[in-house]
């Protein structure tokens, strides 16, 4: 009786963890997806909800993130930049 009860409860455990794992994976590929790498300013970055950033996107911190697999993609900030300078002209 008592030996049925305790494989019971480790079996229901198993599969919540198997749970959390799976979901915990899904969200961490879906937001590598999102991080491009700025070739003129060095850094990783991406699209962010406007909750989070009101300018609606992100720069992380040199080294954070592994650059090798990354879109080169100039960041918003460095594309305004650009864009101020060259109305200067
Ligand atoms: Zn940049």
């Amino acid at each position: 009786m008592i030996d049925y009860i305790i494989s019971g409860r480790s079996k229901k455990e198993g599969l919540h963890s198997d749970n959390y794992n799976k979901g915990f994976d899904s969200r961490k590929i879906k937001i590598d997806d999102g991080i491009h790498y700025c070739n003129n300013c060095n850094h990783t970055w991406s699209k962010v909800a406007a909750y989070v950033d009101s300018s609606r996107w992100r720069k992380y911190p040199e080294g954070n993130i592994p650059i090798l697999g990354k879109k080169r993609i100039e960041c918003p900030g460095c594309k305004t930049l650009r864009k101020g300078r060259n109305d200067n002209y």
